[in-house]
């Protein structure tokens, strides 16, 4: 037996990449027992060879996160990425993205790509808010080759997903971190059309350094998941050390009174906007609540 990491998985066989090698396997019948997604890509699997590239999934290991669209397993990072123009960023949605990856457990990274459209520094004045929250922030530039060294130091040794809206510049990073690499991209009401009953393959692209990239934009549900109403906040990290000071149990920092949060807010500590989008996010999730 050996351990390996599940690849790919397609017309009933799964894909184990051991080192260099990659071996054909079939799953043991135990895992198809009654489970919808019993070997998801990126689980880390054990392998009993049947012949020299061929074998058999005996054991899935435990998944350390699991995104469920894309489905993968064992996402350590989502690099999230904005353009400065073209399209205009939305901090809405880089706030929901921030959400998406926070309730994942991913570590997320804010990429602000075509770098070399800056002209002031409005431009990336929101970048630095994130970085003063404690995101790690990165500028790009493909056409400048700016920022690709350092995007690509971060990716090694982890599986990353690459997230944002379309136009942004993600496949023409991914190509300039390693040309060949391709990410399945175009725009979302593209995909939607498509219908529901097509089926969509998740793979992970090795990269040459070590570590992965999965080849479909992640998050690609915006909608938040289904939480407790009282986690949102947590899932902003500066409102994170006021919430204990908040004076009733269970605040949502909307409009009760003594709320330490808002106290923060007032005095400048923290953003407006920020606030504002977890006030947006905090209706959906109430109404999600109603849903159920
Ligand atoms: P994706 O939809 O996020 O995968 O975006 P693409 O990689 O397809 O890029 C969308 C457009 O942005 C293409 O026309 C690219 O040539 C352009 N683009 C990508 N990176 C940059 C960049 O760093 N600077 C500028 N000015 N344009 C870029
Ligand atoms: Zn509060």
């Amino acid at each position: 037996m050996f351990e390996g990491v599940l690849i790919r998985a397609y017309g009933g066989f799964y894909y184990v990449k051991k080192g260099d090698e990659i071996w054909e396997c079939s799953l043991r019948g135990k895992f198809r027992l009654g489970k919808s997604s019993p070997a998801l890509v990126g689980d880390r699997v054990m392998v009993t060879p049947v012949r020299q590239n061929t074998g058999r999934i005996d054991e899935v290991m435990p998944r350390k996160t699991e995104l469920f669209r894309p489905a993968v397993a064992n996402i350590d990072q989502a690099v999230i990425v904005f353009a400065v123009e073209n399209p205009e960023p939305n901090m809405t949605l880089l706030d929901r993205f921030l959400v998406l990856a926070e309730n994942a457990e991913v570590l997320p990274v804010v990429c602000l790509n075509k770098g070399d459209l800056l002209t002031s520094r409005r431009d990336h004045e929101w970048l630095k808010l994130y970085k003063r929250i404690g995101y790690p922030t990165i500028i790009t530039s493909t056409k400048l080759g700016e920022g690709i060294n350092e995007l690509r130091q971060l990716l090694i040794g982890k599986t990353t997903v690459f997230a944002g809206p379309s136009g942004v510049g993600k496949s023409s990073l991914l190509n300039a971190i390693q040309p060949g690499l391709e990410l399945k991209t175009g725009d979302i009401s593209h995909k939607l059309k498509r219908g529901k009953h097509t089926t969509r393959h998740v793979e992970l692209l090795p990269l040459n350094k070590g570590g992965y990239v999965v080849d479909s934009p992640g998050f690609s549900s915006l909608d938040l998941p289904q939480m407790n109403k009282e986690d949102l906040a947590y899932y902003f990290p500066e409102f994170t050390g006021f919430i204990a000071d908040c004076k009733f149990n269970g605040c949502l920092h909307h409009r009760e009174p003594q709320c330490a949060v808002k106290d923060a807010l007032d005095a400048g500590l923290i953003n407006k906007e920020r606030y504002q989008n977890y006030l947006l996010f905090l209706e959906e999730v109430l109404q999600q609540e109603r849903r159920y």
